[in-house]
């Protein structure tokens, strides 16, 4: 607004010198400024309530004013609008204690001419701009030191402070305060597989998600990546707590509608209580911690209360994490291998490699021991790295004693199967042991698949492309839609463990059994049935027309000395022929 007039309040109670600024703003300069006048400082102020003004021209000596109070009492009227102080004297120490009291700018009555006026009125407007720009920044500095840029939410730091202040008001009122410690559950599947961007966004739906889901005292902080934290003020008992809990995990699993995505997300809670739980901040936040470990230990979309026995369970947790962190360079990780039968020559055909750990104080620990922490610290990356590159030396080792065409299934966990480099990965393994790919078979499960089913098909054809093996783990656990399988450009289906065992005895077992051979043969595919263990089974698969079979019956998984032996010995599985239909 350059053309606009400056707008001037003149508070003056002699006559003459508002004469003489009039002529002076109003003369030659016309229509630059607009001037108005009153006599009194309170008229003055009831005119500054009312209109803003550019800039005050303020007589010191006025009938109801007392020299620099009354800078102050005008100051505090309109504290952005710039004071031009008029006076009778040439006084220095006066000058500088106006300037001190808040006025931009001392003006002598005596000395006032044109340019002075019009120079120290712009100036001082300037100045006072540049002082409100600077505290503007200042201010939204703290602002930003203080909240999380991409949620808006108060930070980590602004956190600390409201918990510190809800600890001391809950002291005074003698009532409680919660922290609730929340989780993301499988957040970083998101961000990976479909990107930052879309990661962002999701964090934004969240954080007002949480928003709406408690009262306007309390705090939701953004404590880090997808992790937030939770203030309730004032509450009777836990009680309270918990149901602000259910609250927020039932808003936060409503779909969201992000770009042309539907996605889902749960959260997992901790829940730590002061005084009870502890007595200053740092504790109350390890406790609530502690308790969403727990809660994503019970399969998350849950809240866990914080209690003492936990904090054993979570520094067993801790040492464990730590040693499995290190087992893969310590060369802990051991490879067996469970052959694959194929039920019409007896012959093996195949074996699956199948982790295990030995841990210099556990001894032999089983997957499903290690293999849920490892998904979710993501060690599991390197352990399915190590067991693909193990398996490939060992079939160039059978190579070279002459066993040829053993196809070595190794299972990819959901992280290795979405990450983007998977393919590059796996072919450079088959490069560096110089494998040909057919030997090769990659083991995803059914609920990894039916995640993204667009991504799924492009991994899954560019691993086809290469020549590799494909395989359907654990078959009939998930969900699957069987007409999806048609777009997956799979080689073998594994009927899962839990319907082979029902066969042929129980009805339903035998039913699906029945029905997931049908359908895969009728898709070209070849079926191996998981977790035989009983010659009726292995009877009953082969009335099926079964492709293969693994399970204890024909053998369990053997160390590498044991299964070569066993691939030397060509063991074979013995077959009724009266089974044959
Ligand atoms: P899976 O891939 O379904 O492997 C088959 C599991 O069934 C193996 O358990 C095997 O020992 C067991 N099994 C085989 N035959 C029988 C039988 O006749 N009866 C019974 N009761 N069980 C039988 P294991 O070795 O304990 O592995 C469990 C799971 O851990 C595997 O299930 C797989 O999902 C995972 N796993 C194993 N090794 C790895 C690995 O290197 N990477 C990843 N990502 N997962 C692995
Ligand atoms: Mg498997
Ligand atoms: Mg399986």
């Amino acid at each position: 607004m350059l053309n606009e007039p400056i707008k001037i309040l003149l508070v003056e109670d002699d006559l003459f010198y508002e004469d003489y600024l009039s002529e002076i703003l109003l003369g030659e300069a016309k229509g630059s400024y607009e001037l108005s006048h009153v006599v009194r400082v309170q008229e003055g102020i009831k005119y500054i309530e009312k209109d803003k003004v550019d800039v005050i021209l303020l007589d010191m000596n006025l009938p109801d004013g007392n020299g620099l109070d009354t800078i102050c009492e005008v100051q505090r009227q309109a504290p952005s609008t710039p004071i031009i102080v008029l006076t009778e004297y040439d006084d220095n120490e006066l000058a500088s204690q106006a300037l001190q009291s808040g006025a931009q700018d001392y003006l002598v009555k005596d000395h006032i001419d044109r340019s002075t006026l019009e120079r120290s009125i712009r100036y001082a407007i300037e100045r006072n701009r540049l002082i409100e720009q600077l505290e503007q920044s200042k201010r939204l500095e703290r602002h930003l030191a203080y909240h999380d840029a991409l949620t808006k939410l108060p930070n980590r730091h602004l956190f600390h402070d409201r918990l510190q202040q809800a600890l001391a008001q809950s002291q005074r009122s003698g009532k409680l305060t919660a922290l609730l410690f929340l989780d993301l559950d499988g957040f970083k599947r998101i961000n990976d597989t479909l990107g930052h961007g879309i990661g962002d966004k999701l964090l934004k739906s969240v954080a007002k998600r949480l928003k709406i889901s408690v009262r306007q005292v309390d705090t939701i902080a953004r404590f880090g990546g997808d992790e937030f934290t939770i203030v309730l003020l004032e509450i009777n008992d836990a009680q309270d707590a918990k149901k602000v809990a259910r609250k927020i995990l039932k808003v936060i699993s409503r779909p969201y509608k992000i770009d042309d995505h539907e996605l889902f997300v749960t959260a997992s809670i901790g829940i730590s209580i002061y005084p009870g739980d502890g007595a200053d901040i740092e504790n109350l936040i390890r406790k609530a911690d502690i308790a969403m470990y727990r809660a994503k230990g019970q399969g998350k979309d849950n809240y866990q209360l914080y209690n003492l026995s936990m904090d054993a369970k979570f520094s067993e947790r801790l040492t464990l994490e730590n040693s499995l962190r290190k087992a893969v360079e310590n060369n802990e990780l051991v490879a067996y291998y469970q052959p694959q039968v194929d039920l019409r020559t007896g012959r093996i055909t195949g074996v699956e490699a199948l982790v295990r750990w030995q841990h210099p104080k556990l001894g032999l620990v089983p997957p499903d021991n290690f293999i849920p922490l490892a998904e979710e610290t993501g060690v599991i990356l390197e352990i399915d790295e190590w067991m693909m590159k193990t398996a490939c030396q060992q079939i160039k080792s059978w190579e070279k004693e002459g066993i040829a065409n053993i196809r070595v299934a190794v299972n990819l966990s959901t992280r290795q199967f979405r990450q983007k480099n998977l393919t590059e990965t796996v072919a450079q393994i088959l490069k560096d042991s110089a494998v040909q790919p057919e030997n090769l078979c990659l083991e995803i499960t059914e609920n990894e698949v039916m995640q993204n089913i667009e991504t799924t098909v492009e991994i899954l054809q560019a691993l086809k492309k290469m020549g590799v093996f494909l395989s359907l783990d654990d078959f009939g656990t998930g969900y699957s839609s069987l007409s999806y399988l048609k777009r997956f450009p799979i080689d073998i289906l594994k009927v899962d463990r839990a319907f082979v065992n029902g066969i042929p005895s129980d009805r339903d077992d035998t039913a699906i059994s029945t029905a997931i051979v049908v359908l895969a043969h009728s898709m070209e595919l070849k079926v191996i049935a998981e977790g035989v263990e009983e010659s009726e089974q292995v009877a009953f698969l082969q009335s099926l027309q079964c492709d293969e079979i693994q399970g204890f019956y024909f053998s369990r998984p053997l160390e590498g000395e044991k299964i070569t032996e066993m691939l030397k010995s060509k063991k074979q599985l013995f077959l009724a022929d009266s089974f044959h239909k």
